[in-house]
């Protein structure tokens, strides 16, 4: 199953994603968290794209493809991927498009996280991060439970906002979003791959819409 998951910053898409990892064992590949890997290790990449990324800036479509290109090629994305949070351009798109049909793999759906950009700011803001297990937890929605589940370290002081949460740059990526993504989904509907869904909803019930979806037709 190869699977595209697009929508706004804040949509859900990476909780779903990592939901239908567990379920259908296919690997989600997101380009947020492999720039942010090379942020973490301070490689050359990383150091370029930090800028970049605390503005709430897209990173440029040519790093991003060549990111995605070494991914794609790695054993586990063989029997399909989900792909999160790219393609984010056209662009990004059409070089996709152009690196899947080179392979005789094409998409079998793109899902479009449908949420009104008003509910975004709020998601995002609240948005913390474990910083030992990676866990995402929100301050709202989804607070860290106690006890804590990561061996007692998943507790206040370990939550970490990620620089980009910050009100001031989420208004930004939304706006990013609205003029250089949201095209997609017309780019996509012309292929006949388009699934859009209502992504307002408590976690279980998007995972169902997710499911349906994705479902062979
Ligand atoms: P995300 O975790 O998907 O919200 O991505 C965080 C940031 O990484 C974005 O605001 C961009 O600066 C950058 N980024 C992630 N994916 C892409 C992409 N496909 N194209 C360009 N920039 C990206």
């Amino acid at each position: 199953m190869r699977i595209v998951f697009l929508g706004a910053p804040g949509s859900g898409k990476g909780t779903q994603a990592q939901r239908l990892v567990e379920r259908h064992g296919i690997p989600q590949i997101s380009t947020g968290d492999l720039l942010r890997a090379h942020v973490r290790d301070a490689t050359e990449l990383g150091r370029r794209a930090k800028a970049v990324m605390d503005a709430g800036q897209l990173v440029d479509d040519a790093t991003i493809l060549g990111m995605v290109r070494e991914r794609l090629a790695e054993p586990d994305a063989r029997g399909g991927f989900i792909l999160d949070g790219f393609p984010r351009t056209i662009p990004q798109a059409e070089g996709l498009d152009r690196m899947l049909a080179s392979i005789g793999q094409p998409l079998d759906a793109v899902v479009l996280f449908d949420i009104d950009p008003q509910l975004l700011v709020k998601r995002i803001s609240g948005r913390r991060t474990c910083q030992d297990c990676g866990r995402v937890f929100n301050i709202h929605t989804a607070p860290a439970p106690s006890p804590p589940p990561c061996g007692g370290q998943c507790d206040a002081p370990r939550l970490m906002q990620r620089p980009d949460d910050k009100e001031e740059t989420v208004a930004k990526r939304i706006g990013v979003y609205e003029a250089q993504t949201r095209p997609l989904a017309d780019f996509y509907a012309a292929q006949g791959l388009l699934r859009s869904i209502d992504a307002d909803a408590e976690l279980p019930l998007v995972t169902a819409r997710v499911e349906s979806a994705i479902a062979p037709r």
